[in-house]
């Protein structure tokens, strides 16, 4: 997946890219490494001729006037190439100078053209969570005297000065020490990777009151905005370091062989590239959105920024102890490249705050008092005024519509409850946001579609059957006749008619094309004889979709299969019920005996319904990824464990913490589809991956929540909102459903190697 760009900012990508090719690469890391001061000043000019340190400065300084996201797309392509100067340390030093106003305007052309390394100076302690340590005596007027030591600055002793945070309150500043001053000495170290850094000590450096860039509350800010871009453009550097890695070893897996087959084609290490894919993916949905929605809105900047850096840090380092894994004796070796990327992924987390550092600082944000419901988990978006007034509408409304008792139900609706909100939301014209007017969609807005599913999450609205208004219905207006679409669009979006899906067979599971239920022409109808199962609502729809097979001699299993549309009362079929473990009345096993429906009912063209089927296998997926379930069940967590204490017990709070890091970033990986769907791309086999981390995150948080429910886990409750009761255990169960519907985990992760990542 990948964050949709505009023109310039797929441009800057890829320039980037190719400046990262000559100024990098394992052979020029390795002879940097080895050699005096593991830094060549030649590769930052290159840099800042190429505009790479300008990016963050405004264009009135000379700068390029962008944002945190065009810094993390270099950032990201630096990550990629093992490059060989701090980028994000020496952007971030521009942005300072370029605050610092005019008397800096010679020091900053210099730090733009990549002449002069201005870094900032910012870890008080190895911890890295220190906010200023540095003292500072004297006053505005007198001279301002600095002393204190700054850990793991990079390239500390090749740098020419370095931005110093010191004092406290309203004598607080932001500093420009020059690397020549008296007192102030840069002691030289190395890196894991062989990156210059080193440790600064301030032993009562003078600073002249014109060094000053910012004071007081502006220091403050500056040193807000510093630590956020800093975090944001090193969370993408590892992005592209793990990125690297996983397409190193996948291309190693693809040639090696073993057994007599090349690496690629044992599942049980397609899986695992799966998992190191799902985890660089997850990590940069949130790394890029963050960074797009903080050039947007800063006042969730720097928490956000804190996250990503957290999310970030783990992933690298598990992705590329798993590459160092999958290389075999290899991996471990100085010579092969793979390496290079564990000791660099190793280096860049450490810088400016270590992840746990991180975590820590987004875990204050997350659970400080302040923190209402509304804003725990950001949209990645900032609402217009006509947006907020629509949310409003939406807000009221619900509050006025959706009965307490169906609000936060742990288990799927009854068919009643969940047909009669359908209708609800029909009469006020919002079931079907996506549809077209003409048939009575919204045709809302990506904004609006965002918001609806917001509100719903936060208010807890029962889920809708998706059967008939995303899965059947876009795949009728795609491949349906005018016929086909006057028929039954309006009872589906009515709520008047009810659908079921009648993919699965009692031989025919996760590979669906095997299925056997038939059909033969007689005449201008089709003989259907057969039986699915595991149909929701089988026995209670009063239509069914179904794929029979219409062509057997077909060269291939999945051609001569044709998609049709069955009228449930039709003679020869009967439906059982079938309990699922929370004891819903969800599926049904349908059997089908010389069931005779219309030729007409197919939909798209005879035997050429597998194309049909996929389409809307990856809606059906896709719509698992919205992040509503998983706010929803996150925010019931934190509820539960305020109340109980449980909130207060350090490791539970680090795995909600955690979960809560894997929400953000399916909230931003929604942003990113919904974007996606916005600019008219197909979603393909992208859908298995928004599957896979919805749903894994989903049963996570059903996890979560027995244990936040301590010995009250595996009680039966009644469902009764009003006292705050919840049924976690039945909530529990119900997670286990959905790593099997819509196609298992395991499929998911089969297509994803073969359809994403070329393993077979
Ligand atoms: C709540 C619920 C609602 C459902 N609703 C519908 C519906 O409305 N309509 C409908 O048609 N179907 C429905 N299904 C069925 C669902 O699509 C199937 O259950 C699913 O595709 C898996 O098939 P299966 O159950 O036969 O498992 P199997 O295919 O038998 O799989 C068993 C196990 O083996 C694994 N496995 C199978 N093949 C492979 C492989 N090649 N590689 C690795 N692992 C593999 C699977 O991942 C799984 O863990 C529903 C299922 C559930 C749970």
């Amino acid at each position: 997946m990948q964050t949709v760009l505009s023109e310039d900012q797929a441009l800057i990508r890829e320039s980037a890219q190719r400046f990262g090719a000559d100024h990098g690469g394992g052979d020029r890391l390795r002879a940097l490494r080895d050699g005096a001061s593991g830094f060549d000043p030649e590769d930052l000019g290159d840099a800042g001729g190429d505009g790479w340190l300008a990016l963050l400065a405004p264009e009135s300084a000379g700068g390029a006037g962008l944002g945190a996201l065009e810094l993390c797309l270099v950032a990201e392509q630096a990550g990629r190439a093992l490059a060989t100067f701090p980028l994000v340390p020496a952007a971030a030093g521009v942005l300072a100078l370029a605050e610092g106003g005019e008397s800096f305007a010679e020091l900053l052309a210099g730090a733009i053209a990549g002449e002069a390394l201005i870094g900032p100076a910012l870890q008080g302690d190895s911890r890295g969570d220190a906010a200023h340590p540095v003292g500072l005596t004297g006053g505005s007027g007198g001279d301002l005297k600095l002393s204190g030591r700054l850990m793991a600055v990079p390239a500390a002793a090749n740098a020419d000065g370095f931005i110093v945070d010191a004092g406290e309150g309203e004598s607080r500043a932001l500093v420009l020490v020059e690397a020549d001053a008296p007192g102030l000495s840069a002691e030289a170290a190395r890196n894991i990777d062989g990156s210059p850094l080193g440790v600064v000590s301030l032993g009562e450096v003078p600073v002249a009151e014109a060094a000053v860039l910012a004071r007081g509350d502006a220091a403050a800010l500056l040193r807000r905005r510093l630590d956020t871009v800093i975090q944001l453009g090193l969370s993408a550097e590892l992005i592209g370091v793990m990125d690297a890695a996983q397409e190193m070893t996948n291309e190693y897996l693809k040639t090696r062989s073993q057994f007599g087959r090349t690496l690629s084609a044992f599942q049980a290490l397609q899986h695992r590239a799966v998992d190191n894919f799902m985890l660089v993916e997850s990590a940069r949905a949130l790394v890029f959105e963050a960074a797009g929605f903080s050039d947007r809105d800063d006042g969730h900047a720097d928490w956000l920024a804190s996250a990503a850096k957290a999310k970030a840090g783990p992933a690298v380092i598990e992705v590329c102890n798993s590459c160092i894994q999958l290389h075999g004796a290899i991996g471990f070796t100085d010579e092969h490249d793979i390496g290079l990327y564990l000791k660099r992924a190793m280096a860049v987390s450490a810088l400016y705050g270590p992840p746990p550092a991180h975590l820590k600082r987004y875990t204050e944000h997350a659970l400080s008092a302040h923190n209402d419901a509304d804003a725990e988990i950001p949209h990645f978006r900032v609402d217009s005024d006509d947006e907020a007034a629509f949310r409003q509408d939406v807000r009221v409304w619900l509050e006025k519509a959706l009965p307490e008792r169906l609000r936060n139900l742990p288990t799927r609706p009854n068919a009643e409850d969940s047909m009669w909100w359908h209708k609800q939301l029909h009469g006020q014209g919002w079931v079907a946001p996506a549809w077209p007017k003409e048939w009575q969609g919204m045709n809302a807005s990506l904004s609006e579609q965002i918001i609806l599913a917001d509100e719903m999450a936060r208010i807890g609205a029962p889920e809708i059957s998706a059967q008939a208004i995303n899965h059947l219905g876009p795949i009728l207006l795609r491949f349906g006749n005018d016929e086909q679409k006057k028929t039954h669009l309006p009872g589906m979006v009515s709520g008047d008619v009810l659908w079921c899906q009648g993919y699965s067979e009692p031989g025919a599971g996760s590979d669906l094309a095997s299925l056997r239920t038939s059909g033969v022409i007689d005449g201008d109808h089709l003989v259907i004889n057969g039986q699915k199962i595991w149909t929701t609502w089988g026995h209670l729809a009063d239509w069914m979709f179904a794929l029979v097979r219409t062509d057997p001699d077909a060269p291939k299993k999945q051609q001569g299969i044709s998609f049709i549309l069955v009228d449930m009362s039709t003679p020869g079929i009967t439906a059982r019920g079938i309990q699922t473990l929370p004891d819903e009345d969800e599926y049904a096993e349908v059997f089908l005996d010389d069931v005779r429906v219309p030729l007409k009912n197919i939909v798209g063209e005879m035997h050429k319904g597998w194309g049909v089927a996929t389409a809307l296998l990856a809606n059906e997926r896709a719509g698992s990824a919205n992040p509503r379930i998983n706010i929803q069940a996150l925010r019931r967590i934190k509820e539960k464990a305020r109340t109980n204490g449980a909130i207060e017990d350090p490791a539970f709070r680090e795995r909600l913490m955690r979960a809560e890091l894997e929400v953000l970033a399916i909230s931003a990986a929604f942003a990113g589809i919904v974007a996606t769907h916005q600019a008219e791309r197909e979603l393909g086999p992208d859908a298995s991956y928004v599957k896979l981390l919805g749903t894994e995150s989903e049963q996570r948080l059903a996890d979560l929540m027995i244990e936040a429910y301590g010995s009250d886990g595996a009680l039966l409750l009644p469902h009764k909102p009003e006292d705050g009761s919840f049924d976690a255990a039945s909530n529990f169960l119900r997670a286990r459903r959905s790593t099997i519907a819509g196609g298992t985990s395991e499929i998911q992760r089969n297509i994803i190697a073969r359809r994403v990542l070329d393993l077979k």
